[in-house]
């Protein structure tokens, strides 16, 4: 992933979005009143997506295209078969995924996040207040802590909030990481070394020739759905070092709705930042 905008572990692929032409009869004419009624267009879903189909008569080849207004349009031949249009999904999916996911960073303008009373924080997909409290008035608690629904930092450490929330982060996400693990071990063909939370930069997962799986610390700001999808996603890593079609039908035995996470993860991911 060269793109810091980029969510997901997935590298970039940069395919072309068009299809070779299904194969079509040679004898087969194009149908006239089809032509002559103008494109036929109807909804084409594919899990979490919902795509248009714009039929032409004239057109030869199937392509696929994100709009600028973030419509997922499908360019057909009249008459293509939903199978086909299945398979040109499921081939261009790490494309499809990859530009929803710029899109969704795209359109999130990041501002500079101020540690005040108000300002609101994620974490496990809720978001909590901030209470900037006098050390005075709680002396034996944390700098940051999480309690009745607010954040409360120390005001003596207002200006280490950064600092201070990418340690609970990691802490809170360690602990929840470790007890998805001990769940999981089991039905794991290869078990991880041990579990790190880190910065990983534009990445949310990542694991090493050592089986040390990685999670960035901002995982633990994402709803725990998508949480466990990153952590499992990695986890496969630790038997199929590829995103080739048996990583993707192991992640789909351990997570049958593995697809519908990382849409989301894609479309909404950038959101869940400090
Ligand atoms: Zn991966």
């Amino acid at each position: 992933m060269r793109d810091d905008r980029r969510r997901t572990d997935e590298p970039r692929q940069e395919a072309a979005s068009t299809l070779a032409a299904p194969e079509l009869n040679a004898d087969l004419k194009p149908d006239l009143n089809a032509a002559l009624a103008g494109p036929a267009e109807w909804n084409f879903q594919w899990h979490d997506l919902t795509f248009t189909v714009r039929e032409s008569a004239r057109r030869k080849t199937v392509s696929l295209g994100l709009e600028r207004d973030g419509q997922l349009l499908i360019l057909a031949p009249a008459n293509t078969p939903p199978g086909q249009l299945e398979r040109l999904v499921t081939a261009r999916q790490d494309w499809l995924y990859g530009k929803l996911a710029e899109r969704a960073s795209l359109s999130t303008s990041r501002r500079e996040r101020e540690y005040v009373s108000g300002e609101g924080f994620w974490h496990a997909g809720r978001s909590y207040r901030l209470l900037v409290r006098p050390a005075a008035e709680s002396p034996v608690s944390a700098p940051l802590s999480l309690q009745g629904g607010r954040f409360r930092l120390h005001q003596e450490h207002a200006d280490q909030g950064r600092a201070l929330f990418t340690e609970w982060y990691a802490e809170h996400l360690h602990v929840w990481a470790e007890e998805q693990l001990r769940q999981l071990r089991p039905r794991l063909r290869v078990q991880p070394s041990r579990i790190r939370v880190t910065d990983l930069g534009h990445r949310w997962g990542a694991c090493s020739a050592a089986h040390e799986v990685s999670l960035h610390w901002r995982v633990a700001l994402l709803p725990r759905r998508m949480a466990e999808y990153v952590l499992l996603h990695e986890l496969v890593h630790l038997e199929h070092h590829h995103h080739r079609a048996a990583f993707w039908d192991r992640l789909g035995v351990l997570l049958p709705d593995y697809l519908d996470r990382k849409g989301w993860l894609a479309r909404h991911g950038a959101d869940y930042d400090l």
